[in-house]
């Protein structure tokens, strides 16, 4: 069986960040990653928060991050994880590319979107209903949409479709957005956006195509039809860990509970990023952590 001292499961700011640490440590690593090198960020036009640039593209940080690793050496493998057997001396990282035993293991997995799980919302994705802005916001130019969800991302993104949508709506389950103030005061200046307060959908309507929405007003229980041609949803996320099984301790919402070198209950593996139980899920935070995550596993591997 193929061995490597340090197996990185997930390619985002996380684990990208762990492989700059781990290769500059002098270990033998490799980093893999089923979808596309450089995680969630990709698909973000503007990121305002990336310490040192005022203003940049979701799809450079993540170049930028591969591009790093990659000029230090680091080994990258499209591969998916499939499970992980704990062992005394090494796990074994189960890969749709074969096993690997490793010294250390560090789960970067990061999140995916959540599900409205309303009627409609299953059938139309791809038809109407979408998780990202940039890939599908040019599709409804001069159209109205809805984005639902008040947090940062929804704020943010709701924000974006503005350069497209005649309208966006954003329906939102309180009556204030849960986002940060300035995005927030942003879209609430922006004319294009109408706040729907109180409210959830009850259904995305449509036969081929998405034709509207229902929503429920949470205090009066009335409900309305609000017609549209798209609805973007940015109602939180769900940690990716498919493949994890009850492998390590985690919180009754799934995300895996660490210490504060980030080893999680299983000695030799560690979590990083946005798949760890952490209260703030960014760019900044994920390479922090990747990074205490390496240097955590070097010693774990070294005995130090
Ligand atoms: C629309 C949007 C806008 C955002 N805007 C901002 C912003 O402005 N500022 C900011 O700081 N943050 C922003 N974020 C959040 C930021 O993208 C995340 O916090 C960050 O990407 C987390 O990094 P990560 O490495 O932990 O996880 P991820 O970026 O999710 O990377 C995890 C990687 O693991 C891979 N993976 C998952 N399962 C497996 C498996 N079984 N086998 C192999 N690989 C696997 C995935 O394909 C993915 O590439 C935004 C996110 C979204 C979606």
């Amino acid at each position: 069986m193929e061995q490597k001292e340090l197996v990185i499961i997930g390619g985002g700011p996380a684990g990208l960040t762990a492989a700059i640490y781990g290769k500059r440590a002098g270990l033998d690593l490799v980093v893999l990653e089923k979808g596309s090198f450089g995680g969630q960020i990709l698909i973000t036009s503007e990121v305002e928060n990336w310490p040192g640039q005022t203003m940049i593209s979701g799809t450079d940080i993540g170049k930028t991050f591969h591009d790093h690793a990659e000029h230090l050496g680091c080994e990258f493998r499209r591969a998916e994880v499939t499970g992980i057997t704990p062992g005394e001396g090494a796990h074994v990282v189960h890969t749709s590319a074969g096993d690997i035993a490793a010294k250390a293991v560090i789960i970067a997995t990061g999140a995916a979107f959540r599900r409205l799980g309303c009627p409609g919302e299953a059938t139309l994705t791809g038809a109407g209903v979408s998780y990202c802005a940039v890939c599908d916001g040019a599709f409804f130019t001069d159209e109205e949409v809805a984005v639902i969800g008040g947090g940062n991302t929804a704020v943010e993104e709701a924000c974006y479709l503005t350069r497209f949508a005649s309208k966006v709506y954003i329906v939102h389950r309180r009556n204030e957005f849960r986002a940060d103030r300035v995005p927030s005061e942003r879209a609430l200046s922006n004319p294009k956006i109408v706040p729907v307060w109180d409210s959830v959908v009850e259904s995305i309507n449509g036969t081929e195509l998405v034709e509207g929405i229902t929503v429920r007003n949470v205090k009066t229980g009335e409900t309305s039809d609000i017609p549209l041609a798209g609805v973007f949803v940015f109602v939180g996320t769900v940690p990716q860990l498919d493949f994890l099984g009850d492998v390590c301790r985690r919180t009754d919402g799934g995300w895996i509970e660490t210490d504060r070198r980030l080893q999680t209950s299983v000695p030799g593996i560690f979590a990083a990023g946005d798949v760890r139980d952490t209260p703030l899920r960014q760019v900044v935070t994920a390479a922090g952590d990747g990074a205490l995550a390496a240097m955590s596993a070097y010693h774990h591997i070294v005995g130090g």
